[in-house]
């Protein structure tokens, strides 16, 4: 190998090795503006991390929200497509202090809204590589080396949940896609030829995206049955099973009962061992959307809550909630994955073959997905760099401070609560004595308007039985105990404020 009349161009390259010598290569690089050097690139870099360190170490301090005088703001940006360029200094400018600042500040500590997650930083060091790098994953043949760190990671993913051996699955964008896809999955598996008959079972509470998913499917929406709740706003079963006999008798289609694993409104978790028990008794697929409660499962009492889990065809897990990771990381996984392949798979002409050993994976099969960019570096390095542990030790600290919320406003005589975390979530309103129904709903919105405008923290509510109820969720890996103390602080001093005016 080392002789020195070695051809230029090896004819059987060794694998990893350079083909070429540089020289071969040099396709005009230098003159086209759009290839950045090697120094271009470093010192590009270089920028951005100073912002960002800056960017970062203000996000504590900085407000939760800015959406006064936004609408104008954002409109300012529009621009027109530039004919010439720009130089990087000002754009970055740009994006920092008049993009970046709009809207909410969802990573911050202080974010206790919607449902948080934070952004690990190691994603964003994994998502330069993955960007850097440009390579795909839709096809095995491209990235094998990627692919199979994607599919470890969407093994481990199912194992969190309890799937056994042999499940597998597919990262996807968030939760409103994975629940799309465990949909089309159970349409494909239980109604293969005509689906038009076939009902699905959700409840009252479950996220619209699952709706969404099952109309996009093509199903209409007079097929989604919404199943009562009981008074914890968990699924009724004895109210399923009615439906399921009262579908049945009409000579419809039942197929497809929906858990949710943490609701969005008030983390409810429904009775997914007896919604196993009859999607088994009734040949139903059960998908559960834990999108939001999914990774406690990763610890003792989120285990509890979840029992049952590990039952369901198909689960919907969103990395960017309970992981922590940035926005854009969901999950499905499946007990089996020939029925995403069944749902999913096509052939063309131009592709390559598709691989045939069952451990091998070709994402595009598993997905309407082709070309898309590899999303398993994002959630592998952090895992890999602090194992699971960390993880569970961060999703154990938010149970405890969401039960420390809940306890600490259920001692004020002024807090009916709503819902006690069975999670990270808890649901409650304000009440005083001798005020309708209607006033409380006024005197709870306005406690919430108060405590936002501290920008400390950011609330949202949510109607529970028609009554306005305020949320807080737990579940920012930077939130700690003074974030949780200050939302206390804030919500008594709004109290107070809102009570003296009247
Ligand atoms: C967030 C959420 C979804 C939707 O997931 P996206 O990632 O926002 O698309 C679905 N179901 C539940 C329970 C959720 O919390």
């Amino acid at each position: 190998m080392s002789s020195p009349k070695k051809p230029r161009l090896a004819s059987r390259p060794v694998p990893g090795a350079a083909v070429c010598a540089p020289d071969d290569l040099a396709d005009g690089a230098a003159t086209s503006p759009l290839e950045l050097s090697g120094p271009t690139f470093a010192a590009m870099i270089d920028l951005v991390k100073a912002r960002l360190v800056r960017h970062l170490g203000g996000l504590e301090a900085a407000p939760m929200h800015r959406n006064r005088g936004a609408r104008k703001a954002a409109r300012a940006l529009r621009e027109g497509m530039p004919e010439e360029g720009t130089s990087f200094e000002p754009l970055l400018e740009q994006l920092f202090s008049r993009a970046l600042p709009l809207g909410l500040n969802t990573a911050s500590a202080g974010y206790l809204a919607y449902i948080p997650g934070g952004g690990l930083l190691h994603a964003a060091i994994a998502d330069l590589i993955t960007s850097a790098v440009n390579r795909y994953v839709g096809v095995w043949i491209a990235a094998p080396g990627l692919v199979e760190i994607e599919a470890s990671v969407v093994r481990w993913l199912a194992g969190v949940v309890g799937l056994p051996e042999g499940a597998g699955g597919v990262l996807t964008t968030g939760g409103s896609m994975a629940n799309l896809l465990a949909i089309v999955a159970a349409r494909r598996d239980r109604l293969p030829t005509d689906f038009s008959r076939g009902v699905l079972y959700v409840s009252r509470e479950v996220h619209h995206s699952v709706t969404k998913a099952a109309i996009v499917a093509g199903f209409p929406a007079e097929n989604v049955r919404s199943v009562p709740t009981c008074e914890r706003q968990r699924m009724r079963v004895d109210a399923l099973v009615e439906a399921i006999a009262r579908d049945r008798a009409e000579g419809l289609s039942p197929f497809l009962v929906v858990g949710s694993a943490g609701t969005t409104n008030t983390g409810a978790v429904d009775p997914l061992g007896a919604l196993a028990d009859v999607a088994e008794r009734e040949a139903l697929w059960l998908h559960v959307d834990a999108a939001y409660g999914g990774f406690f499962a990763l610890t003792e009492r989120g285990r509890a809550a979840l029992a049952g889990i590990e039952r369901a065809h198909s689960v919907t897990l969103d990395p960017h909630k309970g992981l922590f990771l940035p926005y854009g990381t969901g999950c499905v996984v499946v007990r089996d994955p020939t029925t995403l392949r069944r749902a999913f798979s096509s052939h063309a002409s131009y592709l390559p073959d598709m691989q045939r050993d069952a451990d091998l994976i070709d994402f595009c099969e598993l997905s309407p997905e082709l070309s898309r960019e590899p999303r398993g570096l994002r959630v592998w390095l952090p895992l890999k760099m602090h194992g699971a542990r960390a993880f569970r030790a961060a999703l154990d600290e938010k149970l405890d401070l969401a039960r420390y919320a809940a306890e600490t406003l259920g001692a004020w005589p002024e807090v009916a609560m709503v819902a006690p975390p069975t999670l990270s979530l808890l649901a409650f309103r304000f009440v005083a004595p001798g005020r309708s129904p209607a006033e409380a709903d006024a005197l709870s919105r306005r406690v919430m308007r108060g405590v936002n405008a501290r920008q400390r923290v950011l609330l949202t509510g949510t109607t529970v039985d028609d009554r306005f109820v305020l949320r807080m969720c737990v579940l920012s890996f930077r939130t700690h105990r003074p974030r949780i103390d200050a939302a206390l602080a804030d919500l008594r001093a709004s109290l107070d404020a809102a009570l003296s005016a009247r």
